[in-house]
């Protein structure tokens, strides 16, 4: 794929759903970004408390849920490295694997983590080596000033995109797997079908 305008989209995607497609959608449109990079991380360095679902599995959900849609693509970058996969490192990673410079990269991320992003590995170099991207989530409200207090370089370095809010979450498909309940309308139909055939999900 010929990138010039690049947009690095983490996550654990345990599983990919139709909030995180509806973000990279208005995000790709807002920014008229070349390609929407979807990245599931094996290891998440903040994602400890619970055990997710093997890595493979969940980078082919995202795999199906991205097949035929032009500009998105999903990435390896966190699988195949040996953890913890840091989002500094991956952003260098990836600007080298598509030569793109900070200027043309974009970290997109959701309200609830953007809070959280004081606490990274090393967030005054993510800030220098990409924009970020956030979007609004329902039932988050950020504390933008606190954000800014923590991490002062993030204030020239952060943009917002506006969307419809897109009330959907994994934890909650999770849950609503384990009692059985449907989840058509919160993924895509290959990914629910993943999901059924893997007997993923059942007990939480
Ligand atoms: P979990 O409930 O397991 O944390 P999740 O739905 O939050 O899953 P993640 O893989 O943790 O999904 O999220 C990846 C990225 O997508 C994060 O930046 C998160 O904020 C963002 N995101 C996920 N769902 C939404 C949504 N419905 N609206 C806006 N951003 C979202
Ligand atoms: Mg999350």
């Amino acid at each position: 794929m010929d990138v010039v305008t690049l947009g690095i989209f983490g996550g654990t995607f345990d599983p990919v759903h139709n909030g995180h497609l509806a973000v990279a959608e208005a995000v790709q449109s807002a920014l008229a970004l070349d390609c929407v990079l979807f990245v599931p991380v094996a290891d998440p360095p903040h994602k400890r408390n619970r055990a997710l679902t093997p890595a493979e599995d969940r980078w082919r959900m995202v795999k199906l849920a991205v097949a035929n849609r032009p500009g998105f693509a999903v990435s390896r970058v966190d699988i195949d490295r040996a953890g913890p996969q840091y989002s500094v490192d991956t952003v260098q990673l990836l600007q080298r694997e598509f030569s793109v410079g900070a200027g043309e990269t974009f970290f997109i991320i959701g309200a609830d983590a953007l809070a959280g992003i004081p606490h990274w590995h090393n967030p005054q170099t993510l800030v220098e080596r990409c924009r970020l991207v956030a979007v609004h989530r329902p039932g988050v409200k950020p504390s933008i000033d606190a954000l800014l207090a923590a991490l002062p370089q993030l204030r020239s370095r952060l943009l917002w995109v506006e969307m419809p809010p897109v009330p959907i979450s994994a934890t909650e498909i999770r849950r609503r797997v384990a009692r059985g309940e449907a989840i058509s309308r919160l993924v895509p139909a290959a990914v629910a079908d993943y999901i059924a055939r893997h007997r993923l999900y059942l007990s939480s």
